[in-house]
């Protein structure tokens, strides 16, 4: 039992609003520490999203913590990085070994020792309120609810970030990354195997792509079953930001717009660049996508992460820019951060205050070497740059080391 279960009498009680990841690693490594638990999630459920995620030792330590022993039916193993000129040539390779996972088996093993009791669905947060020793929500279906401590976990455009702390808002990085999964059986009878099982990369000025294999469908692990997950990076001013985010009816979409709902001619656009902008194995890759979507890259950098008894973690906290690969790992550290700082403090507010001091320096960190990796994409994006700020183009060797690594952290 923690120092602050005995702080506080009762077991402490934990608001956790958002239900993703993150929301699950709170929930599970705040029971761990003593707490009550309970997630609340906007949506209906969550089950069946998502696309590939790559794993740190970082992350398989914060399963670890929270119960989880990472086995092989984690994800795919790859052990090559390749990158490749114009013409598809290899130019470039690079041993590195790493597990690629799905966010859909994350969260399904993540979410397999939460109890439906304490998963509350279709509950959207619409206030707080900070009490003296604790915290009330209200959700727009008439809920109240109170906890000695609200997680924050309900990502980039967090509304509890937003009521506590509206300064801090997405920034668009000037650019976007078309995203998708394609089946490998298909994609090896055109390429071989030899491009499926590695870490793909392809560099051009004002591009960059990377794809890499994951789970099949249901989490399918067997070869000829899983599926290549690409992202594909490419600048997008804010006009035409605002016209991708334009649906069929002609409404626009802040920050980003469901999948279903990116215009024909927005996916037809991207798929005839594809045909003069990638090498052949990537141009391969988008032929073969039945449902690429896009997602605008933005940077959150919070200046706080605690207000009275709300913390924020994972995404709503700070976003760094895919490049870095790390927006789960980044959570499930937040995470072991907030229950070993709270089990080790001698009440709530301290455990709070040493929890900030854990994680606010490392989240900025994370956040500017996503932008180092990725600034050059949109160099003229004045949101993101400081006056005489520039970023270079990485060589194919830099461009293989960095990206999806957490090696700058150790560097
Ligand atoms: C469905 C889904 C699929 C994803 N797929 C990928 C992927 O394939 N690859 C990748 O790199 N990253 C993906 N992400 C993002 C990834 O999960 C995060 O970058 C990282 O794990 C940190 O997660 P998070 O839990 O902090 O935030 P998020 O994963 O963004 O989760 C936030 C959660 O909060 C909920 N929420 C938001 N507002 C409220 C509210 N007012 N009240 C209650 N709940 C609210 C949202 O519905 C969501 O479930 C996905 C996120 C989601 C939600």
């Amino acid at each position: 039992m923690s120092r602050v279960s005995h702080a506080v009498a009762a077991r402490p009680r934990a608001l956790v609003v958002g239900g993703s990841i993150g929301g699950l690693f709170a929930a599970r490594a705040l029971r761990r520490a003593g707490w009550d638990t309970t997630i609340f999630e906007r949506t209906g459920g969550l089950e069946g999203r998502g696309t590939g995620i790559v794993t740190h030792d970082k992350l398989l330590t914060a399963l670890r913590w929270v119960g989880v022993e990472p086995d092989a039916t984690l994800g795919v193993p790859v052990t090559m990085r390749q990158a490749f000129d114009a013409d598809g040539r290899v130019i470039g390779e690079r041993i590195h070994a790493q597990t690629v996972t799905s966010w859909e088996r994350l969260f399904s093993i993540l979410r397999a020792g939460v109890a439906d009791a304490d998963y509350r669905t279709a509950h959207d947060l619409c206030d707080v309120e900070l009490l003296e020793n604790g915290v009330r929500a209200r959700f727009t279906n008439g809920v109240t609810e109170q906890g000695d401590l609200l997680v924050a976990a309900d990502g980039f455009r967090s509304t509890v970030r937003s009521l506590l702390m509206p300064a801090v808002e997405p920034v668009y990085a000037g650019y976007v990354g078309w995203r998708g999964l394609t089946d490998e059986a298909e994609l090896v009878a055109r390429l071989g195997s030899g491009f499926f099982d590695r870490f793909g990369f392809y560099l051009a000025c004002s591009h960059q792509m990377v794809g890499y294999p994951v789970a099949g469908m249901g989490n399918d692990l067997r070869p000829g079953r899983r599926r290549y997950n690409f992202v594909w990076y490419r600048p997008v001013d804010d006009d035409r930001l605002r016209e991708l985010l334009t649906d069929a009816s002609g409404q626009v979409h802040a920050l980003s717009i469901p999948p279903p709902l990116i215009r024909a001619e927005s996916l037809a656009e991207m798929r005839s660049t594809a045909e003069h902008e990638l090498c052949p194995q990537f141009r391969e890759v988008i032929r073969l996508t039945a449902q690429p979507f896009f997602q605008p890259i933005y940077d959150v950098c919070s200046e706080r992460l605690v207000q009275g008894r709300v913390a924020l973690i994972g995404d709503a906290a700070f976003v760094a820019r895919p490049h870095v690969g790390a927006g789960v790992t980044k959570a499930a550290e937040d995470v072991l951060a907030l229950a070993q700082a709270l089990d080790g403090a001698a009440e709530i507010g301290s455990g709070l205050v040493d929890y900030e001091q854990a994680r606010l320096e490392s989240g900025r960190q994370i956040v500017a070497w996503g932008r180092r990796l990725g600034g050059y994409l949109a160099p003229g994006h004045a949101m993101t740059m400081t006056p005489g700020e520039t970023f270079d183009e990485p060589t194919p060797d830099a461009f293989m080391k960095d990206s999806a690594s957490l090696e700058f952290l150790v560097a």
